[in-house]
């Protein structure tokens, strides 16, 4: 580090009231070029579900081209956004192939023998959005594994937090069923992993994506051990599960807590949910480790909520502060969702900036502050003209 460089961070720290400041806490970030080879054909017609088939008639009649949107530019875009502006602490590591028995503690034999015989080929897995393109299979490997080695880092010490820069997705995948561009359930995988082999008890699931982590809910309903919170967009929106009832079943009852928002919900309504439903939760479940799923397409320019970038840090900072509370040094981010390239790449370098050390910001109501300052820079005028 040069010396002008640390003359900055001790402004900052200065500014800061003697705050942690970028750069100062350490983050694994993963990232294996192995899961851009997930190429689902976008010359390929969708093979919609009942809601996809609607929205699909809809743009037919537009004379929009309709294409897979969860492809490799979303990686590359995140990877190109932290090139241009890096942040300080960051450490990228390449990922791991999830093995065979890694993904059995989550899905089924037959379906993993399933989407085994799937490599080289290109297929369609299921009516509502999951294709796989030759190299499918060893990417959804990868983005499985890649989860794992972030458990294995933030568990022995290597690194304070960790985030998966992966694809394909896995919060819809569920034991034994491919959807919603997911294969195989990466935060369970990893979940598991850290119960099976670093021996935690307890595992606190967030799920903050804009759509309902059904597979993550399913795979956990009745297990006690993992405490799964989802906010996302209510039902009719994708995948429709997730009412506020689904609370988890048998043992597991009382261990998942969903939190189904409407349509443009933002920043505040997010915060006030983690302060008021997960923060106390956490508190009461005692977590040996938390993972967050990560989407971001609850941004508003994915066109179903209306979180900001400040609204991801914010949120960010309350995950952090939980895990310093209930286990220090084990929160791992594995991404999800996030369609609009720029806001993705933007919440991710939000989050990233939190997690290395940066101080999260207390969002206000969008526009508000502009007011306030529109009304200075007028008052003169007002007043004047009296
Ligand atoms: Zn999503």
């Amino acid at each position: 580090m040069s010396s002008c460089e640390k003359l900055c961070i001790l402004k900052r720290k200065q500014a800061n009231g003697g705050l942690l400041v970028i750069g100062e806490r350490s983050v694994a970030v993963f990232y294996d070029e192995r899961v851009l080879e997930h190429r689902p054909d976008l010359e390929s017609p969708f093979l919609p579900g009942r809601l996809d088939r609607r929205v699909r008639e809809i743009l037919s009649g537009l004379g929009i081209k309709w294409a897979y949107p969860e492809h490799p530019g979303r990686i590359t875009a995140i990877r190109d956004k932290l090139e241009q502006q890096p942040i300080a602490g960051l450490e990228f590591r390449g990922g791991a192939v999830a093995t065979p028995e890694q993904l059995a503690r989550v899905h089924g034999t037959s379906y993993l023998n399933r989407i085994d015989r799937l490599r080289g080929q290109a297929a369609w897995l299921d009516t509502d959005t999951t294709a796989v393109s030759p190299g499918s299979v060893l990417a959804a490997e990868v983005a499985a594994g890649s989860g794992i080695a972030a458990v294995d880092a933030v568990c022995t010490g290597e690194a304070q937090s960790a985030f998966v820069l992966t694809r394909p997705p896995g919060h819809h995948a569920e034991p034994v069923r491919a959807r919603g561009f997911c294969l195989f359930n990466n935060v369970a995988v990893a979940a598991t992993h850290a119960q099976a082999v670093h021996g935690l008890e307890r595992v606190l699931i967030i799920d903050w994506d804009a759509h309902h982590g059904n597979g993550t809910q399913d795979i956990f309903w009745t297990d006690p051990s993992v405490l799964f919170f989802d906010i996302h967009r209510g039902a009719p929106f994708y995948p429709g599960s997730g009412a506020l009832e689904e609370v988890g079943a048998g043992p597991g009852e009382g261990y998942t807590v969903n939190v189904p928002l409407p349509a443009g919900s933002g920043n505040l309504a997010y915060i006030k949910a983690f302060e008021e439903i997960l923060a106390p939760a956490a508190e009461a479940f005692r977590p040996d480790l938390i993972l967050v799923s990560a989407g971001f397409d609850a941004h508003r320019l994915d066109l179903a909520l209306n979180v900001s970038y400040e609204g991801f840090a914010a949120m960010t900072g309350i995950v952090q502060r939980l895990a310093d509370q209930h286990c220090p040094g084990r929160l791992a981010f594995i991404l999800e969702g996030g369609y609009h390239l720029e806001s993705l790449a933007n919440g991710v370098h939000a989050v990233l900036e939190i997690l290395a050390g940066g101080v999260p910001p207390e969002p206000g109501v969008t526009g508000i502050q502009e007011v306030e300052e529109a009304a200075e820079f007028h008052r003169s005028a007002f007043e004047e003209n009296r």
